[in-house]
C-alpha cells in the first residue's frame, strides 16, 4: 500500500521536496462542500473552525450528527470532480516550482477515495504523485523526505499536521495555507515556526527563499 511504504512508490530526484495537503490547499473543499450540502439540503455555518455540529440539516434545523457528516463527506469525495476546483493560482505556481524541486501531494482521505482524486488532479493540469493515507502525516513525510540533505517544505490547512511534521521533520519548512477566506479567519493561531500564506502567490516566495537559504548541516 501506498500509505505504507511512501517511499517505495514515489521517486524522487536529487532536489528540494515539496509535500502538499490537497483540501483546501491545492483543491477549493470547503467552498465546494458548502454548495454541495445546499445541494442535500444541509448548511455549513462558519460559527467555529469544525465540520461536526456546524452543519445543519435544513429538514429539521438540527446539526447533522458525527454519522451523517462522515456520510456526507463521504457522498461528496465521491463526486469530487463534480464540485472540487483548484485554488487560486495553484497549477500554475506548483508548474513553475516543479523546474526546481519534486511536488509530492499528501492527501488525508481514505485510500479508497484515491483513485478517483487522481484522476481529478490530472485533469486540472496538477500531475505530482498523490498519496493518500490517514496516519499522521509527519512521519510519512519523514519516511518520503529520508533524511536527505535538501530543502522540504509541507504546507497544509490543518495545524495538527503541521505539528506533526515540525515534530518529525524538524528542518522542513512550515507553510499554513487555507483556501477558505470564512474559516481562515476562526482558524487558530498557526504558532512557532509556522509560516502563514492567504494563498499560493504568498507561499511561492516563502518556498523559494526557503531553497535559497537551505544550506546542508554537517
Ligand atoms: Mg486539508
Amino acid at each position: 500500500m501506498a500509505a505504507d511504504r511512501p517511499e517505495g512508490v514515489v521517486r524522487l530526484g536529487h532536489r528540494p521536496l515539496i509535500v502538499s495537503d490537497v483540501d483546501e490547499v491545492a483543491l477549493e473543499f470547503l467552498t465546494p462542500f458548502k454548495l454541495f450540502l445546499e445541494s442535500r439540503q444541509h448548511r455549513l455555518v462558519p460559527r467555529s473552525f469544525r465540520l461536526t455540529g456546524n452543519i445543519i440539516d435544513l429538514n429539521n434545523g438540527e446539526a447533522a450528527s458525527e454519522a451523517a457528516v462522515k456520510a456526507l463527506l463521504d457522498a461528496f469525495y465521491d463526486a469530487q470532480e463534480q464540485w472540487q476546483t483548484p485554488a487560486a493560482q495553484v497549477v500554475k505556481t506548483l508548474a513553475e516550482l516543479s523546474t526546481e524541486a519534486d511536488i509530492v501531494f499528501l492527501t488525508a482521505m481514505p485510500p479508497r477515495h484515491a483513485a478517483r482524486r487522481r484522476a481529478l488532479l490530472d485533469a486540472l493540469g496538477l500531475p505530482y504523485p498523490l498519496l493518500a493515507s490517514e496516519e499522521p502525516k509527519g512521519p510519512l513525510v519523514e519516511q518520503l523526505h529520508g533524511g536527505r540533505e535538501l530543502p522540504v517544505v509541507f504546507i497544509d490547512d490543518i495545524l495538527r499536521n503541521l505539528h506533526s511534521v515540525r515534530d518529525h521533520a524538524p528542518s522542513c519548512l512550515l507553510i499554513n495555507l487555507m483556501a477558505n477566506a470564512e474559516f481562515r479567519a476562526l482558524a487558530p493561531v498557526p504558532g512557532r515556526g509556522i509560516h502563514a500564506a492567504a494563498d499560493w502567490a504568498e507561499a511561492a516566495p516563502l518556498i523559494r527563499g526557503h531553497f535559497r537559504r537551505w544550506a546542508p548541516r554537517n
